[in-house]
C-alpha cells in the first residue's frame, strides 16, 4: 500500500485521503467484529469480496438514480468515494424478523413483517449503538426532520431495489443496515448512501434452504464463513461460475 494519510480506521475498513479534494480511498480489511467488538476474527478474503460486492450494489443504485458516495473501484481492496459528513444515525431496514428485532419483540425469526420497517440506531460504540426514536434524533440535533424524510425515502428505495435484485438470484434480503452522509456541493447539500453494502451489514438467506450467507455465520460460529460471502459474490456474477474452489485467496480475484 502506498504511503498516504490515514483519515480514519474502523473495524472493517480504513479511510485514506483521496487523490483529489473531496474524495477518500476506502480500504476493505479482512477483520471481522461482532457484538460491538466483543468477538473478533479474520474472514480470509472478505475485504476483497466486500469491495467487489459493495461496488456492484452501489453502482447499480447510482445507475437508477439513488445517490451514493461510491465513485469507482481502484483495486482489489480499495475504492474511491466522495467525502461526506457522516450522519450519526444508522438506518436498519427490515422485511423479515431476525436478530435483535426477533428477540426484542418476541417475533419468531423468519416471520415476514407486514411491511418493511426502518429503525434508527445512534452511532456510538460506547453506548452499544442504541435504538433511538425520531424524537431523540431531532431533539438532540443528530439529524433534522428534513434529513430524516430524505433518509427514509432513500432507505425504502434501496430496500425495494435490493429486495428485487437479491430475489432474482435466489436470496432473501432479511434486513440490512445503511449509513448516510451529507454531500456538500457549492451551496447545496444532499443526503447520499455511504459506507458499504455487503454481507457484513445485510442478512442474506438462501431462498430454498434458508441457509445464512452473511456475517451471522461468523457471529454465531456457523462455519463456512468465507463460503457465504463467496456464494453471494458468485450469484451476483462477480466471481467465475466455477465457484469457491477457484477463489481461495484474494490473488485470484483480480
Ligand atoms: N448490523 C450491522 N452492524 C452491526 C450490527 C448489525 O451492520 O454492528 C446489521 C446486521 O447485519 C443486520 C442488521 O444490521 O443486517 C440488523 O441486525 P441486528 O438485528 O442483529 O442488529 P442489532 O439490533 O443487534 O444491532
Amino acid at each position: 500500500m502506498a504511503r498516504r494519510n490515514k483519515v480514519y480506521e474502523g473495524k472493517a475498513k480504513v479511510l485514506f485521503e483521496g487523490p483529489e479534494p473531496g474524495t477518500l480511498v476506502q480500504y476493505f480489511k479482512d477483520d471481522a467484529t461482532a457484538f460491538n467488538n466483543k468477538k473478533r476474527g479474520i474472514i480470509t478474503g472478505k475485504g476483497v469480496l466486500n469491495n467487489r460486492i459493495s461496488e456492484h450494489l452501489m453502482k447499480r443504485l447510482n445507475e437508477i438514480g439513488i445517490p451514493t458516495h461510491f465513485v469507482r473501484r481502484l483495486n482489489m481492496r480499495e475504492q474511491l468515494v466522495k467525502a461526506v459528513e457522516i450522519i450519526p444515525i444508522e438506518g436498519v431496514v427490515r422485511s423479515v424478523a431476525a436478530g435483535s428485532l426477533a428477540t426484542r419483540l418476541g417475533i419468531s425469526e423468519g416471520t415476514t413483517l407486514p411491511r418493511s420497517i426502518i429503525e434508527y440506531q445512534y452511532k456510538s460504540d460506547d453506548l452499544d449503538n442504541p435504538y433511538v426514536s425520531e424524537e431523540h434524533i431531532t431533539a438532540f440535533g443528530w439529524a433534522s426532520t428534513q434529513d430524516l424524510d430524505d433518509m427514509l425515502s432513500l432507505a425504502l428505495r434501496v430496500n425495494d431495489f435490493l429486495n428485487g435484485l437479491f430475489f432474482g438470484i435466489g436470496i432473501r434480503l432479511v434486513d440490512f443496515r445503511l449509513e448516510f452522509g451529507r454531500l456538500y456541493s457549492d451551496d447545496d447539500m444532499r443526503i447520499v448512501i455511504a459506507d458499504e453494502i455487503s454481507p457484513d451489514n445485510c442478512r442474506l438467506w438462501d431462498m430454498e434452504t434458508g441457509e445464512k450467507m452473511d456475517k451471522d455465520r461468523f457471529r454465531h460460529d456457523l462455519g463456512r464463513v468465507e463460503e457465504g460471502y463467496q456464494e453471494v459474490a458468485r450469484r451476483l456474477g462477480i466471481l467465475p461460475e466455477s465457484g469457491p474452489r477457484d477463489i481461495k485467496g484474494p490473488k485470484v480475484m483480480q
